[in-house]
């Protein structure tokens, strides 16, 4: 497997310095993320998961310590190879579905006519053949949703930044969008780092889930997950699901309630 797009975190520590308090969202965090892997980040709110996220992509200095992309220090200048989604959809609502995902192109440049190409097929791919010339406010959150994962990808980053993603839409459409992320993600094995609550999706979804804790944020433990892939939602009924589950609820568990 590719080792492009290994993330290298090296003793990371990130103070928020407060008119009335000081926080410690990240404290000498080590971590390597395999170029790859589908790595997911959990942990009660407050533990630093969006902290290590924007400091990944650039958008958010660290207070000590560093990161590293393939070996090449994060600095705050945006990469084509790292892309980043968030909660909510961010589309622009005077364009069409695929004037938004072509939004990264216009941004940074690129073949037009090869990446027009491809931002169709993933629209395609995603279940959105016909809604090109759609407007945001005519599709469902779900829909909206798997608009910005085109437009997230249709610039083929090395690293995909994922900011519970599927945080803000119902089970079901969740439960597609995850389907549809490791539908594309299996094709060409990206790495993922992705933020979640859920400790069912991130054991659905993960080569290894990262487990954090709060005050001050830090790595309490590393589980991998070694289903064999392509994964099906049926894997979720199955006793070693669960007991993965468990591992992780007490790794949580172990880092003190909030
Ligand atoms: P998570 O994503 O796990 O919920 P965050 O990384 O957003 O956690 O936040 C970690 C801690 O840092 C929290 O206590 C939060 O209140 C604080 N924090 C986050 N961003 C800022 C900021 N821009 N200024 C001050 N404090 C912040
Ligand atoms: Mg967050």
């Amino acid at each position: 497997m590719s080792t492009k797009g290994t993330v290298q975190v090296n003793n990371a520590s990130k103070v928020y310095e407060g008119k009335a308090k000081r926080i410690e969202a990240l404290k000498e965090v080590d971590l390597t993320i395999r170029g790859g892997q589908f790595v997911s980040l959990i942990g009660r709110s407050g533990c630093g998961k969006s902290t290590l996220l924007r400091a990944i992509a650039g958008l958010h200095p660290l207070t000590h310590g560093s990161i590293s992309i393939d070996g090449e220090p994060v600095t705050d200048q945006p990469r084509r190879s790292v892309g980043m989604m968030f909660q909510r959809p961010v589309l622009l609502p005077w364009r069409t579905v695929i004037q938004n995902v072509m939004l990264p192109v216009e941004v940074m440049g690129g073949d037009r006519e090869v990446l027009s190409a491809r931002a169709l097929e993933l629209l395609h791919r995603a279940g959105l053949g016909g809604y090109e010339n759609s407007y945001p406010a005519q599709l469902s959150g779900g829909m909206q949703q798997r608009v910005s994962l085109c437009r997230l990808l249709v610039v083929d980053p090395e690293i995909l930044l994922m900011d519970e993603p599927f945080g803000a839409v119902d089970e079901f459409t969740r439960e597609r969008l995850q389907d549809d992320l490791i539908d594309l993600w299996e094709n060409d094995h990206k790495t993922v780092v992705f933020v979640t609550h859920s400790i069912s999706e991130a054991v659905y979804l993960s080569d290894q889930v990262v487990v954090m804790g709060a005050g001050p944020g830090r790595v309490l433990d590393v589980i991998d997950i070694p289903f064999e892939r392509p994964r099906a939602q049926a894997i979720r009924r199955s006793p070693d699901f669960n007991r993965y589950e468990v591992m992780v609820r007490e790794a949580l568990d172990g880092g003190g309630a909030l």
